[in-house]
């Protein structure tokens, strides 16, 4: 068993996230937690929340995987754009409290010519710094690509990430599948091998949350470039091994593939099909 659902626009309010998710068969979805880019984010309605909650409790829904705006970098060069991704991610950190226990995935950043031990540094001390103690939100990082200076390519570097977090209890993992395999995995050929990794190194208990998405190109490119399922370099059969593989069971699964809403239905369609 898995969740599964896809990227839903939050411009409605989490009622309108709900009632979309079920339209789409999904039971679970991701959301931006304010505009993609950064900026205000709108006030929560809690009345709007509670209807929510009660489409949630009705459908069975899995945690929900909020994003964080994906231009911020928490390890920026300039101490200015560091403390506006902190600021950010500290408003969503009470926003986030509105739907307890959920998941809130975020990029860990590029260290843009500083280097993979000082991007590292930031981020993880941007971590603490945003992290509240009673929170029930579980802070989750992504598994990148390797475009540019991202930093966690590799799984040895979210491994570091995650050590140097005080709230253990408070941080996991979101693993892309588009970003793995351009960041050098061969989800394809070794899946096996690429969850045995991930657990020597991670540990397979901090994996919270797939991105389920195809890649437009080659393993290693280090593009990132979604693609929808099936239809990329990842391909159909490896897609139906993922979402039936005994170690992701349980997991919300989440689409980020280039689609509209009658897309989404289809592909969420076709993989609960392949669920055996
Ligand atoms: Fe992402
Ligand atoms: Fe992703
Ligand atoms: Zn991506």
């Amino acid at each position: 068993m898995i969740y599964i659902g896809s990227h839903i626009s939050s411009s409605k309010g989490y009622r309108a996230m709900g009632k979309q998710a079920v339209r789409l068969g999904g039971d679970t979805f991701a959301f931006f937690t304010r505009n993609p880019r950064g900026g205000k984010a709108k006030e929560i309605s809690e009345g709007d929340v509670l209807s929510y909650l009660e489409i949630a409790q009705e459908y069975h829904f899995g945690p929900i995987v909020a994003h964080a705006p994906y231009t911020m970098n928490p390890c920026a060069a300039k101490e200015d754009i560091r403390i506006f991704a902190k600021e950010m991610m500290q408003d969503d950190m009470k926003r986030m409290e509105y739907t307890p226990g959920n998941y809130y995935n975020f990029h860990p950043g590029c260290h843009v010519g500083q280097g993979t031990e000082k991007g590292i540094e930031l981020t993880s001390r941007m971590l603490n710094e945003i992290i509240m103690p009673e929170q029930t939100t579980i802070v989750l990082i992504e598994t990148m690509s390797g475009k540019g200076s991202e930093i966690g390519r590799t799984f040895e570097e979210i491994r570091e990430l995650l050590d140097r977090v005080t709230r253990q209890d408070k941080v996991g993992v979101c693993l892309d599948t588009c970003h793995v395999w351009d960041g050098g995995y061969d989800i394809v050929g070794d899946l096996d091998g690429v969850l045995q990794k991930f657990d020597d190194v991670i540990g397979l208990a901090r994996l919270k949350a797939v991105h389920l998405n195809d890649s437009m190109n080659e393993r290693g490119a280090h593009k990132d470039r979604h693609q929808k399922i099936g239809q990329g370099q990842i391909g159909m059969e490896a897609m139906k091994r993922i979402v039936n593989h005994p170690k992701l069971q349980g997991l919300p699964f989440i689409l980020e593939t280039p689609n509209d809403d009658e897309g989404w239905a289809k592909e969420i369609a076709m993989i609960r099909e392949w669920l055996s």
